[in-house]
């Protein structure tokens, strides 16, 4: 049985004063609840968030990693630096990734084998674009996706990893993907892991990303193939994350 994955990600947003608030109201809001639940927050806030959800439910996640152990890598922040503050995911080719800064498929499989290294549960985001899926191409985006990763990983680690699928043209925008748009995906997701390992893909956790919100969380949420959320605007607002966390 798979439990619910609800996972914020904070993108870069936030200052130590508004975190502290947000943290609190999280940690409070999350007793009792029947989900995990994470954050992910920017790398400068690691030690802040590592004391404030320390011994809570709210595990902690990064939104990035280098695929490189250790080095002459200016700027990067490496997965056993991420394990140092206690994080237990991380977010592996977020679109913003791969968009704006040139993350190709080949730089996302290395990365989700650098942070399973480490210990760390990747969260693999796939998902198309507006184009692609004008174009119907949504399924071949998404196994692309997916088969690089599985090509270098091996198909056993996704056993120790998240899918997350996010349309593009529903992340940030306000636009969501019908429960029945995200299900269709979602349940393809599983079937492409199915062709590697049956018992893998029943077990995987697939999220949902894209304007999930209170108003629209429950119906998303209910689909069977549908395992949680990776919720961005809606995490920065703590009544709006925990009303996601329930619904899950
Ligand atoms: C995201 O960035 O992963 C995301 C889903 O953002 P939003 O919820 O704001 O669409």
């Amino acid at each position: 049985m798979r439990r619910k994955l609800v996972a914020g990600n904070w993108k870069m947003h936030g200052t130590l004063a508004e975190n502290t608030a947000l943290l609190a109201s999280v940690v409070a809001g999350a007793q009792g609840l029947n989900c995990d639940l994470a954050v992910c927050v920017p790398f400068p806030y690691l030690a802040q968030a590592q004391l404030a959800l320390s011994g809570t439910p709210v595990h902690l996640g990064a939104q990035n990693l280098s695929e490189h152990a250790k080095g002459a890598y200016t700027g990067e922040v490496s997965a056993s630096m991420l394990k140092d503050f206690a994080c237990a995911f991380v977010i592996i080719g977020h679109s913003e990734r791969r968009s704006l800064y040139g993350e190709t498929d080949a730089m996302v499989a290395a990365k989700f084998v650098a942070a399973q290294a480490a210990g760390l549960t990747p969260i693999l985001c796939v998902g198309e674009s507006l184009q692609e899926r004008e174009s119907g191409v949504t399924e071949a985006v998404v196994a692309r996706q997916l088969d690089a990763v599985i090509a270098v990983a091996g198909i056993a680690a996704f056993a120790r990893a998240v899918v997350a699928y996010e349309p593009v043209w529903a992340i940030g925008t306000g636009l969501t993907a019908t429960p029945a748009q995200a299900q269709a995906v979602h349940a393809f997701i599983r079937a492409r892991l199915a062709q590697h390992d049956a018992i893998v893909a029943a077990g995987v956790v697939i999220q949902y990303g894209g304007s999930m919100k209170p108003s629209n969380a429950a119906e998303l949420l209910s689909q069977p193939d549908i395992d949680g959320g990776l919720i961005g605007g809606a995490a920065l607002v703590a009544d709006d994350f925990l009303a996601i966390c329930r619904a899950a």
